[in-house]
């Protein structure tokens, strides 16, 4: 006789194979106690770790608690009070909905729940274990709620064998409190691991959350960035380039108020530091996020940090240009008082509700410099396509995702694409600024620090490519140095060769200047090599620059077309094209900024159209 054979999973067997999701490590059962304290409203929340978490993961709250009922309900698989409807799941603001947390690590722990709501005149406590009620009686407790979380796995050896090291599991338990405690800057959190003070910080805002977490010099360390859009809201801290490190870590993106991990958003920051810091060391960045909670996908799997953007393209570019903005920023001033919470006076992008989705396609073989018009001082520059949308595509080449057809929204090399339709339009004023306009915004640019830009990278640009073209001088120039200057100069003969210089020791004291770059044919030979020495004794040793680069930079920096000089029509055009050729167009080698956008966007705003 055939009898049925399905039949409905225990809870305790139910719940357990919840906790191999839910709780995979004590880091993931503190992250979803804490969480539960962020939920219940709490302001003042304790920590005890016992044996990394192993023995003892306790979370006290001064949340809202939970009634006699509730306490008992709390346990029940899918028991949440945060949503009710399925459609609850779009709007979902909470950190926690899935009721699932608490039962799994029932199952699978001793827990002790002690709870008392606010207006109750007593509190509730329950133990449970491996899913088993063992009991609940009421005590007289403080407001608030605590759990804990004894011997997790205590009931699976095969899971409880699977954890690391003390050393390790606790690792991962402090980065899950760092994680918390810097998106809730305004909650005070005191961490007690083997019965020591480990982290006492005090409620405050962002910059003090990550002071009390990583130590007073940060103060010093942070650059901010804020940027309003319609699609995102960012803001949060970026680390000063002369600050990153070697090692990562201090790298977090927070979206509405959770943790995220995005290798696709941390490229575009990596992307937006990039020559200003080598490339062993990673940036550090605290940058927070706060989308419309319809534009992404949070019911994800319980532990996973990954969140789906609706438009993760556009918010990918936003950031980009944001933190590019940042640097510039604090370039320009880096002695200003970044406490002094104002927002940052950068262009903002498009607010409408729309983000507008600019249908460029990208032709690769196209040449902005087909019918180039050659000025005196021969700027020339290989067409480069943007180096976002180059860097795009090698990050989807690199993560083997399906490559996309790129369309950047407001970004500097877009707004030029569209500039070179109007290019003619172009004029300069006040003989320092060149102004351009394109489709979307007029553009001012720096005429000084935009060459500054143009000729570091052709500099840069031979010497990646081998082509150093130097120019012979009909008369070789006689230099006199001191014995020590020549000393100097010795150590930098090399790069002085790279960049399209032929300079020979002639006798003590001489150099012979043969051939020069040939963008400097017409300059005062023996003032400038000597006025470049004198720069690069000054010029600070900096292990992220090459020596090539810091001499690039400098003869850049010396040779450049300065503010106050008139320019005809074509050095207009050559500068304006050549600029967004580069592949950091925005910013100057020296890190200011060679632009300033203006989108019309914003000017609609302005003038309430
Ligand atoms: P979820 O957070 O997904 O709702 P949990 O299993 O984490 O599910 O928690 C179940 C319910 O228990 C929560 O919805 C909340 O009502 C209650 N709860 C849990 N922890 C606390 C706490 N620290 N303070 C107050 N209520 C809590
Ligand atoms: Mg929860």
């Amino acid at each position: 006789m055939m009898t049925d054979i399905i039949h409905l999973l225990p809870d305790s067997v139910a719940n357990q194979i919840a906790a191999g999701e839910v709780v995979q490590r004590p880091a993931s059962a503190l992250k979803e106690l804490l969480e539960n304290t962020i939920d219940a409203g709490a302001t003042e929340i304790k920590v005890i770790i016992r044996e990394a978490g192993k023995t003892l993961i306790q979370v006290i709250d001064n949340g809202c608690g939970m009634s006699e009922r509730d306490a008992r309900m709390c346990f029940e698989r899918h028991a949440t009070s945060k949503i009710e409807k399925a459609d609850d799941l779009m709007a979902i603001r909470t950190l926690g909905f899935r009721g699932e947390a608490l039962a799994s690590i029932a199952s699978v722990a001793q827990v002790e729940l002690k709870s008392k709501r606010h207006e109750d005149e007593i509190g509730t406590r329950i133990n449970i274990e491996g899913t088993v009620f063992k009991g609940q009686n009421p005590i007289s407790c403080q407001n608030g709620t605590s759990v804990s979380v004894k011997n997790l796995f205590f009931n699976v050896p095969a899971r409880r064998n699977f954890l690391k090291s003390n050393t390790i599991e606790l690792k991962n338990i402090i980065e899950e409190f760092f994680r918390i405690s810097l998106v809730n800057p305004t909650i005070a959190f005191t961490f007690y691991n083997q019965d020591k003070v480990l982290f006492q910080i005090p409620a405050g805002n962002l910059k003090q959350r990550i002071i009390s977490l990583y130590g007073s010099s940060y103060g010093q360390r942070l650059i901010p960035v804020e940027q309003k859009t319609a699609l995102v809201n960012l803001s949060g801290f970026i680390g000063k380039p002369e600050f990153a490190k070697k090692t990562k870590g201090e790298q977090y993106f927070f979206t509405n108020g959770r943790f995220m991990r995005s290798p696709y958003l941390h490229h575009a920051v990596e992307n937006a530091f990039q020559e200003l810091i080598s490339k062993e060391s990673f940036p550090s960045y605290f940058i927070f996020l706060e989308v419309d909670p319809h534009t992404i996908d949070v019911n994800i799997h319980p532990t996973k940090t990954e969140i789906n953007f609706q438009d993760i393209k556009s918010i990918y570019a936003i950031l980009f240009a944001a933190v590019k903005q940042s640097i510039g920023k604090y370039s320009l001033s880096p002695s200003l008082d970044f406490d002094v919470e104002h927002s940052m006076n950068v262009p903002p992008l498009p607010s409408d509700k729309e983000i507008r989705q600019p249908s460029i396609t990208i032709n690769p073989d196209y040449n902005p410099f087909e019918k180039k018009i050659r000025p005196q001082n021969q700027i020339s520059f290989p067409s480069s396509s943007s180096q976002t949308m180059k860097a795009m595509n090698d990050f989807y080449q690199q993560e083997k995702l399906p490559k996309q057809n790129f369309d950047i929204p407001p970004s500097a090399e877009l707004l030029y694409k569209e500039a070179l339709v109007d290019r003619k339009k172009s004029f300069q004023i006040q003989n320092s600024f060149i102004v351009t306009h394109s489709q979307s915004g007029v553009i001012v640019i720096d005429q000084q620090h935009a060459h500054e830009r143009i000729l570091y990278e052709r500099f840069i640009d031979q010497v990646e490519r081998k082509e150093v073209s130097g120019q012979h001088l009909l008369i070789p120039v006689t230099i006199h140095l001191t014995p020590d200057d020549l000393c100097f100069f010795q150590a930098w003969k090399d790069h002085f060769l790279f960049l399209g210089f032929d300079i020979a020791e002639f006798g003590k004291d001489s150099l012979i200047v043969s051939s020069v770059p040939s963008t400097l044919q017409d300059s005062n030979i023996d003032g400038l090599i000597e006025s470049i020495l004198e720069s690069l004794k000054s010029s600070i040793p900096e292990n992220k620059s090459s020596q090539t680069q810091i001499l690039a930079r400098t003869l850049a920096k010396k040779t450049a077309i300065k503010r106050g000089k008139n320019l005809q029509p074509e050095e207009i055009f050559s500068i304006i094209e050549s600029l967004f050729a580069c592949k950091v167009p925005e910013i100057s080698p020296e890190g200011k900024l060679t632009m300033a956008i203006l989108s019309f966007e914003e000017l609609k705003q302005k003038f309430k159209l």
